[in-house]
């Protein structure tokens, strides 16, 4: 962490900074220049809350230098993490992975048929929400453990690995021969107790980004999980919430360059929730591709209008076969394959 002092700062207000600083345990190291003096303090920083500093009388400017989030940052490991699944697929590394599915679980026929249809495209993960966190108690809430049983003899009758969404802690047991990835959804995404007790399972997780949450915030929940020994976490860019009302969510393509730069954890764009609507998954599926995504998460349904919950945004089996063939394309051209 850096302070900066203002111009005409007193010898008296940066004595009192130093003395702030070094009371939160850093050592400080002080440069004195010809118009501004600057304070850096070296130790252990991740905690520190810049504010703290901000408004103490002669400050400037506070920066941190080193990041906050010391496993999810692509300085533990610069390579990169793969995460590999028990049906021998992976996400992360030179592959782009395709994870289609409805948003909830219906019936029987409904995910044999999406299943079918994942593995004919060349998708390796089926996704289905049997926990639903949905905006009115009124709404369809999900089949639950039974949803899960049905998505798991799909799932393993082609060869797929299956995700799903876990909402609170009591459901991590249950689900856990059903599940070969846990799913944390935007709304869940600072459920610190959820996420710690994720710490401890031996199965990946894939963390949403919250609908108003930051960059930064994202990569200090995966930090929760990950502190508890768990190193298969998958991030989700699913669109943000802004002003705009053109869509159901703001897809934020940027955070995709932006996740891969500052951390090792393999990112997976969502352009159903990111859009919320059927004609604009296709483009900015295309778009996640070409800006380094390691995977795509589409809601499909081979009755996409009547599906029981997202229906608008959820697209029919044939436009994801040909969205995946169009995929594979961009993938070659930005020198991965699919
Ligand atoms: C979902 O994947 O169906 C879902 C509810 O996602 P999110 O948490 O991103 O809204
Ligand atoms: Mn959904």
């Amino acid at each position: 962490m850096i302070v900066a002092m203002q111009e005409n700062a007193t010898e008296e207000q940066i004595d009192a900074v130093i003395d702030v600083m070094l009371e939160s345990g850093v050592n400080v190291h002080r440069t004195t220049g010809a118009m501004q003096t600057i304070l850096a303090a070296v130790g252990p920083t991740a905690g520190l809350d810049l504010s703290k500093f901000e408004v103490l009388p002669g400050v400037l400017h506070v920066h941190r230098i080193s990041s906050p989030y010391k496993l999810a940052g692509r300085a533990f490991r610069p390579d990169g993490t793969v995460v590999a699944f028990p049906n021998g697929a992976a996400i992360g590394g030179g592959k782009v992975a395709m994870i289609g599915g409805p948003c909830s679980i219906e019936n029987r026929e409904q995910i044999f048929a999406i299943a079918l249809a994942v593995k004919a495209a060349g998708g390796r993960f089926l996704r289905g929400g049997a926990f639903k966190p949905r905006s009115s108690p009124y709404s369809f809430q999900g089949l639950g453990i039974p949803g899960l049983e049905l998505m798991r003899e799909a799932a393993d009758a082609n060869g797929l690995a299956t995700v799903s969404e876990v909402m609170e802690i009591a459901q991590i047991e249950p689900m856990l021969p059903y599940v070969d990835c846990f799913q944390v959804g935007a709304r869940n995404m600072q459920n610190f107790n959820l996420l710690r007790e994720l710490g401890q399972v031996r199965k990946p997780v894939l963390l949403k980004r919250g609908i108003a949450a930051t960059i930064e915030e994202l990569l200090l929940s995966s930090e929760y999980i990950l502190s508890g020994g768990n190193y298969d976490v998958i991030l989700c860019e699913r669109g943000i919430r802004t002003y705009e009302t053109a869509t159901r969510n703001t897809m934020d393509i940027s955070a995709i360059p932006v996740l891969k730069k500052l951390s090792h954890l393999p990112v997976v764009a969502d352009p159903s929730h990111g859009t919320g609507r059927r004609d604009m998954v296709a483009p900015m599926a295309k778009a996640a591709v070409a800006a380094g995504a390691d995977a795509l998460l589409i809601e499909i349904h081979p009755n996409a209008d009547k599906a029981v919950s997202d229906a608008a945004q959820t697209m029919y089996l044939e436009d994801f076969a040909r969205l995946t063939g169009e995929l594979r394309t961009i993938a070659q051209a930005v020198g991965r394959t699919l």
